[in-house]
């Protein structure tokens, strides 16, 4: 047995420092609570940056993981196998109509769903190759994909940048038409800017992207990685979109791919690109692929968090408690003087704060909670999607409080 201070220890010399981790070993979880290698608990609202969507050791998904477990590994890619048919089966019942392609990460899914975009812009004469996205987004930490986010220091010291990729503001419809020309074959947006402070774009806004795509031949990618597997109350962001008076989700704008991470492997390394149809076609063999995508048992889990989600209402659930705690932090009037804003949606919260605090994080951990701080002053949270009513007021008690101590 190592004593906490030994294991702190064993990890520096063994680790590389490239992540700010705080002095403390986490051990197990249930639900939403953790608890450490001191026996300490802590009621965790950011669940592993938003990845575990129904909390540790959910007893259905981890039915599902030693159920596959049990049954067949991995094969390959070069054969079928059920439980990925199954996740994409789920895909399309909750999204718009398109065809799945597997990997691990955000990441691997926004540089597939680039790559497409230009097999895309092949058939154009000019070529089209570049990409915009937006100031202020993240979409991962690939040579490609530094080039692809909107914050200068996630850019530093990788410089030259790979080109083909430029940002514009965030909001500003005029500078982004200005910023498209002919040779542009992608842009790519997240539904809510979620490492730059939780930005919702607008539905104007959402609505004019959709339109300059449609006019100028231009793939629209929607990063989901934060945003899509339910996190915001829907099962996608961009299912957010939608015009006052519309009465179905196709209603709503709809991107020609979309990409997904996190929340939809549950803490399991699941990336996904989903393209239109027409546009998937051009994925033939040789193009793209990834050895691992698509793991029988990370599938499994897939498949069954979209039905546990589905048969337990989670997505209501989740609108409800968001809109409480929005309600609850914004009425608290102790903090009038602390907060400027409170946004997001579903379980996907930023709260900004008016100064830079110190050590929040760590303040928050001392008093029993798990929260995230982006962009120097916005706390991030994001709890797994069935937390229980009486645990998130717990929680956000704890958090107002420790607020209002800094
Ligand atoms: N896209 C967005 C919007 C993200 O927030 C992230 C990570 O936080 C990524 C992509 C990259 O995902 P991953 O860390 O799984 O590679």
């Amino acid at each position: 047995m190592f004593t906490t201070q030994q294991i702190l220890e064993r990890g520096k010399n063994v680790l590389i420092g490239n992540y700010g981790r705080l002095p403390i070993v986490m051990a197990r979880g249930e639900g939403s609570s953790v608890w450490d290698t001191d026996g300490r608990k802590y009621i965790d609202l950011f669940a592993g940056f938003g990845a575990a969507i129904l909390g540790h050791c959910h007893p259905s998904l981890v039915a599902a993981a030693t159920g596959q477990i049990d049954k067949l590994w991995h094969v390959g890619n070069t054969f079928y196998t059920e439980p990925q048919i199954e996740f994409a089966e789920r895909l399309n019942a909750s999204a718009f109509p398109g065809k799945a392609f597997f990997c691990h990460s955000g990441l691997e899914a926004n540089e597939a769903a680039v790559k497409l975009a230009r097999l895309r812009g092949q058939q154009s004469t000019p070529r089209k190759w570049k990409t915009i996205s937006l100031n202020r987004s993240f979409h991962g930490r690939s040579m490609a994909l530094i080039a692809a986010t909107g914050n200068p220091a996630t850019k530093a010291g990788f410089e030259p940048m790979v080109p083909g990729f430029l940002q514009v503001e965030a909001g500003d419809f005029g500078a982004l038409e200005s910023a498209v020309d002919a040779e542009t074959a992608a842009i790519m947006v997240e539904p809510i800017q979620g490492e730059g402070g939780i930005y919702p774009l607008t539905l104007e806004y959402a609505q004019q992207l959709r339109q300059l795509c449609d006019a100028r031949g231009i793939t629209l990618i929607f990063d989901e990685v934060w945003t899509g597997g339910g996190r915001t109350g829907k099962w996608f962001g961009y299912q957010h979109f939608v015009s006052p008076g519309a009465t179905s989700t196709g209603d709503c704008v709809t991107p020609d791919i979309m990409t997904l991470g996190k929340a939809v492997g549950g803490g399991l390394p699941v990336g996904v690109m989903y393209a239109r149809p027409d546009i998937a076609a051009l994925l033939v063999p040789g193009k793209h692929g990834c050895t691992l995508g698509g793991n029988p048992i990370c599938m499994s889990v897939a498949r069954e968090i979209f039905d546990v989600i589905q048969a337990q209402g989670l997505l209501e659930h989740a609108r409800k408690l968001g809109e409480m705690g929005m309600a609850t932090i914004k009425a608290n009037r102790r903090l009038t003087d602390r907060i400027v804003e409170i946004r997001g949606k579903g379980l996907f919260l930023g709260i900004e704060l008016k100064s830079d605090p110190t050590e929040l994080v760590e303040k928050a951990l001392a008093n029993g909670v798990i929260v995230n701080l982006t962009a120097k002053r916005i706390i991030r949270l994001a709890p797994a999607l069935n937390i229980s009513e009486e645990t998130w007021k717990h929680g956000l008690a704890v958090l107002m409080n420790t607020i209002e101590q800094l």
